[in-house]
């Protein structure tokens, strides 16, 4: 049986949302790793009648990056059934590692695992975030007004993106007297060529 030791939120109350493109299917690592952890997975189970609902997996298909994650975002603090206290995001290539839980111990109010990006930059401060595996109390989530997540910043002349599109939420949480933080390590197959948290 799988111990929650330490851990910083209730799994029993966490739904969990997926990102799915570009194929609507997840790592077969990350399913196990989410199966032995969460709720039994079901795939967008919104009864609100179900007195023990078990934990929403929802596959988000929207191409453009930003427009799938605010679709998340209205997701998770308008639809999900009051049960859920907790909501877990992940990209579906995110291959956890033996100590991607280390990120369920964070004190903050937004929990982020240090997933791989590009090199060794990409979490430079103890507040830096990443959208790829997180997550949020979703009382605290509802405290930043839409949209959650905008286009990344750009050079001067505006020709290329320099800031990802993850500071722009983050940016916003700070701003509503949320706390950032990250632990515990995972894989990523596909990575992004931004990535300055
Ligand atoms: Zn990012």
């Amino acid at each position: 049986m799988f111990k929650f030791i330490d851990w910083k939120i209730n799994p029993q109350k966490t739904a969990v949302l997926i990102y799915t493109w570009p194929h609507g299917m997840e790592q077969h690592l990350l399913s196990e790793w989410l199966f032995h952890r969460f709720r039994r997975p079901h795939y967008f189970n919104t009864n609100k009648d179900d007195p023990e609902p078990p934990n929403l997996i929802c596959r988000l298909t929207q191409s453009q990056s930003v427009h799938a994650r605010n679709t998340a975002m209205e997701y998770a603090t308008t639809m999900l059934p009051d049960f859920y206290e907790w909501i877990l995001f992940s990209d579906n290539d995110i291959l956890p590692s033996v100590d991607t839980d280390e990120m369920f111990r964070l004190d903050t109010d937004i929990k982020a695992c240090r997933v791989a990006r590009d090199g060794p930059h990409s979490w430079p401060r103890p507040n830096s975030f990443h959208d790829a595996l997180w997550c949020i109390r979703i009382e605290d989530l509802r405290k930043i007004e839409p949209p959650w997540f905008s286009h990344g910043s750009s050079n001067e002349n505006g020709t290329q993106q320099i800031g990802c599109d993850c500071s722009t939420f983050s940016e916003r949480a700070l701003a509503v007297g949320l706390t950032i933080g990250h632990a515990g390590h995972a894989g990523h197959r596909e990575g992004s060529s931004i990535s300055n948290g």
